[in-house]
């Protein structure tokens, strides 16, 4: 050897650079945990008291006669149960997004479930004016394996809403097979579309956002607390599925969902009772 090279670079910087950035997304992480800690403890504070004042209210709308005092304990039990409604959805939503929702399957009747929603949504539609039905595809397995409650629940938020904002016509949900099942699995589609109000263009992504209505006057005329959609939102990926909207302004909305689920045999389906 006549001669080396030895090259020194001064990483000093870069390093203080990465280690600062990685400083500060611990930092956010940590801030976003103790907000969501900070929200479902607050709110279980609220719910507690409310749950008092709107039991008390129902109590005396009972008890008054007077023209006034019922219209007055009317606007009491109204915007208590509003807020409670608010609530309920914040304590559920700061839930989910602090990762303390986990999924609990059990074997569910697809039909079952279809005539459970059925016969809340029917109920709604009916007092609205317009139609309710339910749609299951040929094909589509007895029994999948997944978790009923939270199934259900993105549902009811998605047909609660397609009933909500439709002022004439009708609500559908329609449930099918995709292609064939791989190892169990079968891809199952939920299809719930809608001839309602509609959405705009430009707010189609943004209504799964926290706390955002299409519109401003949403409020005033549908009530509502703009969480319901981002729960969904967020649902819907722990039960790793996909959400697509489609929706015109003044026509309707089709919102698709698309989810893998075990699919349970009838001989597992023994098993499981005998287990029991
Ligand atoms: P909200 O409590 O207001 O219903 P969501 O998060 O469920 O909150 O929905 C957010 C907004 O998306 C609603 O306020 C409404 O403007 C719009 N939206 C949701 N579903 C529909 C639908 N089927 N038709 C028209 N607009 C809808």
């Amino acid at each position: 050897i006549t001669s080396a090279i030895t090259v020194f670079r001064d990483i000093t910087e870069r390093a203080n650079y990465e280690a600062t950035l990685e400083k500060a997304r611990i930092l956010a992480e940590k801030s976003v945990r103790v907000k969501d800690i900070f929200l479902s403890n607050v709110s279980h504070e609220i719910r507690t008291p409310l749950n008092a004042i709107i039991g008390f209210t129902n109590l005396l709308m009972g008890e008054v006669t007077d023209p006034k005092s019922v219209e007055y304990v009317g606007y009491i039990q109204y915007a208590g149960k509003n807020l409670l409604e608010l609530i309920n959805d914040i304590l559920d939503f700061s839930k989910i997004e602090a990762g303390q929702v986990h999924l609990e399957k059990t074997p569910v009747p697809i039909r079952e479930l279809a005539d459970e929603i059925s016969a809340i949504m029917h109920h709604r539609a009916v007092e609205k004016g317009i139609t309710y039905e339910a749609v299951l595809t040929d094909g589509l397995p007895e029994y999948i394996e997944t978790d009923k409650l939270r199934l259900t629940q993105i549902l009811l938020n998605v047909c609660g809403n397609a009933v909500k904002f439709t002022e004439k016509g009708s609500v559908k949900l329609c449930i099918e097979p995709i292609g064939e099942p791989l190892n169990d699995v079968q891809n199952i589609r939920f299809e719930v579309k809608d001839t309602g109000v509609g959405i705009p263009k430009d707010k189609i992504k943004e209504v799964f956002n926290r706390f955002v209505q299409a519109t401003e006057s949403t409020t005033r005329v549908f009530g509502g607390t703009g969480l319901g959609l981002s729960i969904v939102k967020s649902l819907v990926q722990l039960f790793d599925g996909t959400l697509n909207l489609e929706s015109e302004l003044g026509k309707g909305s089709v919102f698709t969902m698309d989810f893998p689920f075990k699919v349970v045999k009838e001989a597992d389906l023994q098993d499981e009772v005998v287990e029991e």
